[in-house]
């Protein structure tokens, strides 16, 4: 199996899957939608009763949403998060009491009147824990509303909740190849602009493909000309693969934790079925 990538940023890779079969590019969409780990507010505790301002004033600890909408809107931010740096809290030396090695504690504590956002998360301790994606709205406060909460983060995976899937939109198809039957095809008459994706131009008297691995596989292209003429075949072996992260870890990371995982269970798989 042989992986070309296409085109790898922060959130979002594309590449090429060749010598592999449908199965597999299957199981490897799902490792990253369900096995690949992030970091995620899983308990939020809120401060009752009234909320001292610095000069003083006094503020009531309400705000216009339930607390439980609040804690879940929390779950759902995007937080950084080191893989190589942090347990499972269920697995961590600690027993899941809660340590640096599992856990990342937010504090967040602002006064009305304001919109409360993801950047108003503090990290206590490391910056590096500090939200990147800021202006995620949580609630409104209005005025003399305040609202003051400490939220502990930790590792999980899609499985469990889609506030810990670090993956979204993994998808492939399989590769195009597009081909054409000019004893039946009058390239003078063929319309071009039928391909959705416009990936097909005229040239001395012939149809070239500009893009083969933008073709989606519609058959636009094939129910525009006369039958026959037109063939586009996807490629069982062979895939166009692409998906994005929540930004929590890049999409290099992604990649390289859902390849060590399906190896892992791979190797599991075989050393189970030798033992028989
Ligand atoms: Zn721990």
């Amino acid at each position: 199996m042989d992986i070309e990538i296409r085109e790898m940023r922060d959130n979002y890779a594309r590449f090429v899957i060749s010598d592999a079969s449908p199965q597999f590019a299957n199981s490897l969409r799902r490792v990253l939608i369900s096995d690949v780990p992030k970091m995620a507010i899983h308990n939020v505790e809120f401060h009752l009763g009234p909320i001292m301002g610095e000069d003083g004033k006094e503020f009531e600890s309400v705000t216009p949403l339930f607390d439980e909408i609040i804690a879940h809107r929390l779950g759902l931010v995007p937080l950084p998060t080191y893989l190589d740096e942090f347990n499972f809290r269920s697995e961590c030396t600690c027993k899941g009491e809660g340590c640096p090695s599992c856990t990342v504690m937010y504090s967040l504590n602002k006064k009305g009147p304001s919109t409360v956002y993801s950047g108003d998360l503090e990290p206590l301790g490391s910056d590096k824990f500090r939200v990147k994606d800021e202006f995620i709205p949580i609630v409104r406060l209005g005025a003399n509303q305040a609202l003051l909460v400490y939220a502990t983060a930790e590792l999980g995976t899609g499985k469990q909740h889609a506030k810990f899937q670090a993956v979204q939109a993994p998808g492939y198809r399989y590769y195009p190849t597009i081909s054409f039957n000019y004893d039946k095809l009058d390239v003078e008459k063929f319309d071009t602009s039928c391909c959705p994706v416009r990936i097909l131009e005229k040239k001395q008297g012939k149809i070239a493909v500009t893009d083969v691995e933008k073709c989606t596989l519609c058959g636009a292209c094939v129910d525009a000309a006369p039958k026959g003429a037109v063939t586009v075949v996807g490629d069982e072996t062979k895939f166009v693969f692409q998906f994005e992260t929540d930004s929590s870890i890049s999409a290099s990371a992604a990649l390289a934790k859902a390849s060590e995982l399906l190896e892992k269970k791979s190797a599991e798989i075989a050393k189970q079925v030798d033992s028989l």
